[in-house]
């Protein structure tokens, strides 16, 4: 991905006075760090193309701001002189948060997309919002005494409709929740800036900078969950939002007439036909892991006839979405996670030749249809939304950690 979460344009790119020029550049060799993880400062003078005393100033400064780490090359073999590697500090994080039916999973995230920390907590029933907040809230207290490093956001993935100005959850209905306004509850209760968007919108920003979709212009990404299928798009190298941020619903696409209504009130969605509770009740199994499901499916598809006509059925409501998505994206890549990623790993090539085989010629040539690979993407995905502001202007973290020395205690405020 080229831009930002929030589809802004990064702040300065057209300021005239050195002071803009500066924070253009920081930010800029920031980001390099941040999606390559590692890089040498000669890849950086390179990519960008300032000089090498340049990008050796920005760089010391990225690490007085203990934004980037320096390290010597171990590999002195190579021709000249070995180039300085820059790496992502784990001074600064950002907190992501994922309520889901089950769980509530918190992730600590440095830059560069890792997850260093995850605690999941389990639930009876779906969390409330309230719920969420106070669990976030307590764990951010443990956390403050084990974590030496400052706290920039905190980033919420949600299984819902999410108001990109407000942070509103509209409506999440696996968890119940109705305007819900999550990120204002959590400024609140914890004095950290939060940021909220829909989960698979995370996945899709997380799979474009550091997944299968590193370095494509053109990213469709649908995940299957137990509670249905979400997706998103980044289209020229930007994560498509529509108005409100609500853009991606790509699991409410129609993709059977005679289908079964769905809880959004229409009929035939694509999450209704392809669901998960089907091919585990297929293969016979209560509960399973994907890994697990797909284990099963690759034993029993083609040679249990009952199994390979649900999963026959699911394909072909599948490629018929995979069809309208590549001929209204053009996508380089699709990204398959979840459930779905077990389901076109357990089959072959048989999503692919849908595809080809149905979409417009132009499109269908373009296409490669595969399996996701990164674990953790909605939490990394929730950490990019804290980090964007940071990759805009990295002397923000300045101001950030000033404000929390004149607030001794910021995470008991509230
Ligand atoms: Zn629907």
């Amino acid at each position: 991905m080229k831009d930002t979460a929030d589809g802004g344009a990064r702040a300065g790119s057209r300021g005239s006075n050195l002071e803009d020029l500066r924070r253009q550049n920081l930010g800029a060799v920031l980001s390099l760090v941040h999606a390559n993880r590692s890089i040498t400062r000669a890849e950086i003078t390179h990519a960008t193309g300032l000089n090498r005393s340049t990008v050796a100033t920005i760089v010391a400064e990225l690490e007085s701001l203990e934004l980037v780490t320096v390290s010597q090359p171990v590999d002195t073999k190579r021709v000249g002189r070995p180039s300085t590697i820059v790496g992502p500090s784990e001074r600064h994080i950002a907190v992501a948060l994922n309520p889901d039916t089950d769980a509530i999973t918190i992730g600590v995230v440095a830059m560069g997309g890792r997850v260093l920390r995850e605690f999941r907590f389990d639930m009876e029933q779906s969390p409330s919002a309230t719920q969420t907040v106070s669990t976030l809230k307590a764990l951010l207290r443990g956390l403050e005494l084990s974590h030496r490093g400052s706290v920039l956001g905190i980033g919420i993935a949600v299984p819902g409709l999410v108001g990109a100005r407000d942070g509103i959850v509209r409506v999440a209905p696996h968890l119940d929740w109705r305007d819900e306004p999550l990120v204002e509850m959590v400024v609140t209760a914890t004095g950290i800036p939060a940021w909220a968007a829909n989960d698979a919108t995370c996945g899709v920003v997380a799979e474009g900078q550091f997944g299968e979709g590193a370095g494509e212009e053109n990213v469709v990404y649908l995940n299957g969950g137990s509670g249905g299928i979400g997706g998103g798009a980044i289209v020229g190298g930007q994560l498509l939002t529509g108005q409100g941020g609500f853009s991606g619903e790509l699991g409410h696409t129609l993709v059977n007439s005679d289908g079964l209504r769905c809880h959004c009130g229409a009929v035939g969605c694509l999450e209704t036909e392809v669901n998960r509770n089907d091919l585990l009740a297929a293969v016979g199994l209560e509960t399973a892991t994907n890994a697990q499901l797909e284990d099963r499916l690759r034993t029993l598809y083609l040679t249990d006839p009952n199994v390979t006509a649900v999963v026959d059925r699911q394909l072909e409501f599948l490629g018929i979405a995979l069809r309208n998505f590549v001929n209204t994206f053009n996508p380089g890549i699709v990204v398959l996670g979840g459930f779905l990623a077990s389901v076109r790993n357990a089959t072959g090539g048989a999503l692919q030749e849908a595809v080809e085989h149905s979409a417009l010629p132009g499109p269908a040539s373009e296409v490669r249809i595969v399996s996701s690979t990164l674990e953790d993407n909605l939490l990394i995905g929730a950490g990019e939304l804290v980090f964007q502001a940071v990759l805009r202007d990295p002397t923000s973290v300045a101001v950030h950690d000033q404000s929390n020395e004149r607030r001794p205690e910021p995470l008991a405020a509230g």
